[in-house]
């Protein structure tokens, strides 16, 4: 059997119960094959799959909190420090119901390859826990990240472990966590990115995901010879990453036309109003619903369906294996050119064949959301250096970050002969990079 294949095999064992983490791991390690295959000998003498696929450590413990009822409340906590061959663990902490062992590896292992391709010293680490910021008050909040770190502070450090923010965890939460980290450790260190800006955090950071996302699908248009202006963009999710998605798609001259939330979606003929959108979800964090109250023309459905709406760009950016094959079936009838993910792992791995074999360009999440962790990385930067970069100054930083990965991708799927396969682009890529530092870093 070959490497690759002998490696999926003792994964699929070791992991039976984790279906994300082996969807994640299938999928990069395919890709990898003619890179793997150059190097068979080496690579299996070093076990560098077997060391790349198992965590450096995971860390799991239990969060106690007291509710505004005086009930007390168990959660559990996570934070999978995966790989820091290329630097300190870097990755968010995502508060939702859903989260367990296998979707936290599953996102930490993606992180790998997502922040070797910034170009900046980070490591792969990822985190959170099953609690649910939704319907909380702003204590009860409070009182669950002060727990959280209460037990995690042990592990993090601004050399060490850099944590930011994901799913259910914005700028309150990472507020909460940064004073109690301080409180305990006493330190007034860059530890957590995604800060406000008056304590450390850094102007585009907000703006980050959305906005690389966007530098990076304008590159992909040019360099196939189209441009953004007048383009219909689908876009699922209505958090940070789809909110900043929609307000730069829109600078650029397309025409943003869905949101959605876990409850349902809008369609909104004339453009999604970015504005009232904010207004509802960072302001009065309310349903979608509200949005289709508030403006004329705009139309509430509850369930799935952002994807049967004939688009040229799509921009998957709510959460994992929302986009699956009949959608991307649906995306092909429609004429869709492009999509690029927000979120991580959106399409399924058939999904993703798919539109590939249709010849719809497609960037997954690892290299087109990776402005995000990229601005994070800059605020680490301006951290350690006690200074702060104007929101232009960061902003034209990230554009270039985002181009550079293009180009990045597209020359690593070029030299293994994929050209314009940009899923084995992103993968060759990132992966080169920190399996050349874990080769230089010995056994270890
Ligand atoms: P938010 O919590 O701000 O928003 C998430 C959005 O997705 C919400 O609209 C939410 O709806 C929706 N959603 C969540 N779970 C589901 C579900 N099971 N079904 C349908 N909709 C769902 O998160 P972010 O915008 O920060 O993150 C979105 C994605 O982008 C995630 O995959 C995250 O890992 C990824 N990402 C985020 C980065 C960042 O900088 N924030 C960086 C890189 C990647 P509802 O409000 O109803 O729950």
């Amino acid at each position: 059997m070959n490497y690759v294949d002998e490696v999926l095999a003792r994964v699929r064992e070791k992991n039976a119960s984790e279906p994300e983490f082996l969807q994640a791991v299938e999928e990069v390690l395919d890709s990898l094959r003619p890179v793997i295959e150059a190097n068979e000998k080496k690579y299996r003498k070093e076990a560098l799959l077997e060391r790349l696929t198992e965590p450096d450590r995971q860390i799991k413990f239990r969060v106690l909190w007291v509710d505004d009822t005086g009930q007390v409340q168990v959660n559990t906590g996570y934070r999978v420090q995966f790989n820091n061959a290329i630097g300190p663990y870097k990755g968010g902490l995502r508060l939702h119901p859903s989260v367990n062992t296998s979707i936290v590896k599953f996102l930490g292992f993606e992180q790998i390859f997502k922040n070797s391709l910034t170009g900046l010293p980070i490591g792969g680490g990822k985190g959170g826990s099953d609690f649910d910021p939704k319907g909380k008050s702003d204590r009860e909040v409070m009182a669950f990240c002060q727990s959280y770190i209460m037990e995690l502070y042990k592990y993090i450090g601004a050399n060490v472990d850099v944590p930011a923010g994901d799913i259910g965890t914005g700028a309150r939460e990472i507020g909460y966590m940064y004073g109690q980290y301080k409180r305990l450790t006493g330190l007034y260190e860059g530890v957590l990115t995604g800060k406000g800006l008056s304590y450390g955090g850094s102007l585009a950071r907000r703006e980050a995901t959305g906005y690389g996302l966007l530098y990076i699908t304008r590159e992909l248009m040019r360099c196939h010879g189209m441009n953004m202006e007048d383009k219909i963009c689908c876009i699922s999710g209505s958090g940070n990453v789809a909110i900043y998605a929609a307000e730069k798609a829109q600078q650029m001259g397309a025409r943003v036309v869905t949101v959605s939330d876990s409850a349902g979606w809008i369609y909104d003929p004339d453009g999604i109003d970015v504005a009232l959108l904010k207004e509802i979800k960072e302001v009065r964090r309310a349903r979608l619903t509200e949005y289709a109250a508030a403006k004329p023309g705009a139309q509430y459905r509850e369930g799935r369906g952002v994807w049967q709406v004939k688009c040229d760009i799509a921009l998957p950016c709510a959460t994992q294996n929302e986009l699956g094959l009949e959608d991307a079936k649906a995306l092909v009838a429609g004429g869709c050119r492009a999509v690029c993910e927000g979120a991580n792992m959106p399409t399924t791995l058939e999904a993703t064949r798919y539109l590939q074999e249709q010849g719809v360009l497609f960037v997954c999440g690892k290299a087109s959301n990776a402005g995000g962790v990229a601005t994070s990385a800059l605020e680490m930067t301006q951290n350690s250096a006690r200074l702060s970069w104007t929101f232009e100054e960061a902003d034209a930083k990230l554009e270039q970050i985002m181009i550079h990965i293009y180009h990045n991708i597209d020359d690593a799927a070029r030299r293994y002969g994929m050209e314009g396969n940009y899923v084995a682009g992103a993968n060759i890529a990132g992966f080169e990079k920190v399996a050349n530092a874990m080769l230089a870093q010995g056994v270890c």
